[in-house]
This record gives C-alpha cells, sequence and structure tokens, in this order.
C-alpha cells in the first residue's frame, strides 16, 4: 500500500493529464508561440518556488535522481566525505557513492534524524557536506546542523524525499540547506508513479544544476530549440505527464496534510493515556508532515513483543531504512569499477560493520512505527491507519494499540 497522495488521485489529476495527452506534447520543452504547449512541468516548478518562497526549483525523474544532481552541482565528488543518518532510505547513500564520494554514517537521535553532537564528532578534513534527512515526516533539527555547517564551512544537502511539504519554523522544508530534494514515488506525500524536484537560492548552482539534469545546456535551455551544450551533463528530465499529475496533487497538499494532521492527532492523544507509552521528539510539532506515529518504548524486548501483537514489527527488523539491514553497503558492493572504494587516489578508511551505531540501533529498537499517511512493511509500518480513516476507525486502532501495549508495559 502506498504513501498519502494515492488516496487523493482523482477527476483533477485525470483533467490535468488529458490536457497533456490531447495537446500531444509530452516533453518538458516548448514553445511560447504554440497555442498546444501546456508547460505543466514549468508550471509545477514555478508553483512549488511561490509555495515554498524559494527562488529555483528543478523537477527531474525521482528523488534519487535529484540527490545525484545535488552532489553533482555542488561539486561533491571523489575524495570528499558526506555525513548521512545511519536509519535513512538507500538513495541518501548511493547517491554520494555514485558521485564518486563516500558517505560517513552518522548517529540518529530520538528524534529518529541526524544526532548534531554526533554529527560534529565525525567530521574531518574531507567532509564537504552533510546531508540532513528528514525521516519519516519530522523536521530534523536543522538550527543546530546548520550552525555545525556554517562553523566548519560545509554545505547542506535536505533530503526531504519524505516531507514533501513539511515546515520547521513556519520555513519550508528542503529551503534550509544549500540544495533541498524531493521525491514522487507512491510511498511519498504526493505522488506520481516516480519523480523529483530540487529547490536551492543560488542562481549558479540552479544554472549548473539545469545543465546537469539536461545533457549540459548551458545558458538554460529554455524551449525546443538546441540549446548550447557546454558542459557534459545527464539526462533526469520529467515529462509533461508527471508534472501533470504532480501539479494537481500539489494543489491538495494543504488538504492532505490537514487530514494527516487530524488523524495522528487523535490517534496520538488517546495512546498518551497508556502510562509508559513514549513517542519520538517531534522537533517542529505543526511543521511535521504526521505521515507516521512513531512510539518509543522502554525497551527492546516490550516493543517486540507490543509490534508482534500488532502483526507488525520495529523499526530495527524493518529492513529497507537502516543501515544494518543494507548488506550491499555493509559489502561496499559497488557496480561500477572507480571512487570511492576502489579509488588509489583517495583511499578511505571509512568502514560499514554492523552495530556501528550503537545509540542509533538501541534507538530503533525501542520504536514501532504506526502508518497514518505511509503504509510501509519496508517501514515497519505494517499496521495503523490509511489516510482517510474516520474518526470511528482511528478510536478502534487507538484501542488494539492501547491493548497490546497494557499487556506488555
Ligand atoms: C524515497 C527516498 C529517496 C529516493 O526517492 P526515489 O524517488 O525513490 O528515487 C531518497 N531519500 C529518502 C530519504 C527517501 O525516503
Amino acid at each position: 500500500m502506498p504513501g498519502p497522495g494515492y488516496y487523493w488521485i482523482g477527476a483533477e489529476e485525470e483533467k490535468e493529464v488529458l490536457d497533456v495527452i490531447r495537446s500531444r506534447r509530452l516533453n518538458r520543452y516548448g514553445t511560447v508561440d504554440d497555442p498546444e504547449f501546456q508547460a505543466k512541468v514549468v508550471t509545477l516548478e514555478k508553483e512549488v518556488c511561490t509555495r515554498f518562497d524559494v527562488p529555483f526549483s528543478l523537477a527531474v525523474t525521482s528523488g534519487t535522481s535529484a540527490l545525484i544532481v545535488a552532489l553533482n552541482a555542488l561539486r561533491i565528488g571523489p575524495g570528499d566525505e558526506v555525513i548521512v543518518p545511519g536509519y535513512t532510505y538507500i538513495a541518501s547513500m548511493s547517491a554520494v557513492i555514485f558521485a564518486g564520494a563516500v558517505p560517513v554514517l552518522a548517529e540518529i537521535d530520538e528524534s529518529l534524524n541526524l544526532d548534531p553532537a554526533d554529527v560534529e564528532a565525525r567530521i574531518t578534513p574531507r567532509t564537504k557536506a552533510i546531508m540532513v534527512v528528514h525521516m519519516l515526516g519530522n523536521p530534523a533539527r536543522l538550527d543546530q546542523l546548520l550552525d555545525i555547517a556554517r562553523r566548519h564551512k560545509l554545505l547542506v544537502i535536505e533530503d526531504t524525499a519524505q516531507a514533501f511539504g513539511g515546515q520547521y519554523k513556519g520555513k519550508h522544508l528542503g529551503t534550509f540547506g544549500d540544495v533541498g530534494t524531493y521525491s514522487f514515488n507512491i510511498f511519498k506525500t504526493i505522488n506520481a508513479g516516480d519523480g523529483g524536484l530540487l529547490v536551492m537560492k543560488d542562481e549558479e548552482l540552479f544554472k549548473t544544476a539545469f545543465a546537469y539534469h539536461d545533457q549540459g545546456h548551458l545558458p538554460l535551455r529554455m524551449g525546443l530549440e538546441v540549446g548550447k551544450r557546454s558542459v557534459i551533463g545527464m539526462n533526469f528530465r520529467m515529462n509533461e505527464l508527471t508534472g501533470a499529475v504532480l501539479i494537481a496533487q500539489l494543489r491538495k497538499l494543504d488538504a492532505l496534510l490537514g487530514d494527516l494532521r487530524r488523524i495522528k492527532t487523535r490517534l496520538k492523544n488517546a495512546l498518551s493515556q497508556v502510562p509508559g507509552v513514549g513517542f519520538r521528539d517531534i522537533v517542529d510539532e505543526k511543521g511535521e508532515c504526521s505521515s507516521l506515529l512513531v512510539m518509543l518504548l522502554p525497551d527492546a524486548a516490550i516493543a517486540k513483543n507490543v509490534a508482534a501483537e500488532l502483526g507488525s514489527k520495529t523499526i530495527s527488523e524493518s529492513g529497507w531504512h537502516v543501515y544494518n539491514n543494507m548488506e550491499q553497503i555493509l559489502a561496499k558492493r559497488q557496480l561500477t569499477v572507480g571512487p570511492p572504494f576502489q579509488s588509489k587516489e583517495f583511499p578511505t578508511t571509512v568502514e560499514y560493520t554492523q552495530g556501528m551505531l550503537p545509540k542509533t540501533d538501541a534507538i530503533l529498537t525501542r520504536a514501532i512505527n504506526l502508518s497514518i499517511g505511509v503504509v510501509d512493511a519496508g517501514l515497519g509500518s505494517g499496521y495503523g491507519l490509511h489516510p482517510k480513516a474516520t474518526n470511528e476507525e482511528i478510536d478502534q486502532v487507538a484501542e488494539t494499540v492501547t491493548r497490546a501495549l497494557k499487556k506488555y508495559l
């Protein structure tokens, strides 16, 4: 089962896509004097800029390609280290590896996001950037992390794949760092099957990112005319069909987040009555996306039993997002020959071993994800609610979870 955007797909998405199909203009580029051209991708980029109050945005094919474009545009590569949390989706690490740099794993804290003190302890002369991930919709500790980055002159990439529309102190997540990236795959807040987007404030950086995403067009390619390809780039262009779906989804974002927050608040209030139950630290209660409710229980045994009672798993056992369960990272199994792990020029001593982040391990063995808007067994959220849940359904789930908690607490 997918993320919340799926539940909102309807007539609006249909109309936007039909516009494009009927125009037969499926590519993001068109000419201004072509009345048929729908300009959906450009419209999406503009609407994100307005909504998030950020000068530049660039649509791409996925959250992973957004990260790859970001890292390359920031000129992060061989010889560089990027600090990444040990609890994140694998793309946060693999994008760094494909940029030729080395991901350095850092601990999380009870926000389930980067532990600022541990980040600072892992800075070396090679550290070039911090990849701040806003996991499961919760803003990371941005004040501390941005302060560390400023003091050590590090770049900041905000991997906001799981927190599109989330805010920190009234400002949109993704707009704090040098670059923010988003994903629109089926598990994310809004989705078009696949898709991604970058936001940034610096114009030169935008031009570089744009060039990298489309075969090196620098200066910008605006229409169908053949532009200058002055550098070497790749192709991560979003097409008009994807742009069309995302415009419709974007316009529903506030309603969608409002529903998630209503559901989570009701469930959390009910579960808070149970003595001994705890929750992860929410860094900004108003800005959090509420796609999941994370319970933090007193110890691993209790959490394991409660999860089993619900037919679910603790986060530590849920696979996908936990470094301990990423066999390809632990084994440094790389398809390409070259940096970072085989590099003679930049030999690295960075290792990845199970149990290397004891604080992260301890937190995740006590943590259970309850679904609010994201139903994904890979996150451990095999149990919970869906984003259209009624109050009766919420109360029912609250009752079942309460019973499971009381049995073991
Ligand atoms: C989903 C996700 C990505 C990758 O997005 P795709 O669109 O699947 O490529 C990157 N980082 C995080 C934290 C994610 O959750």
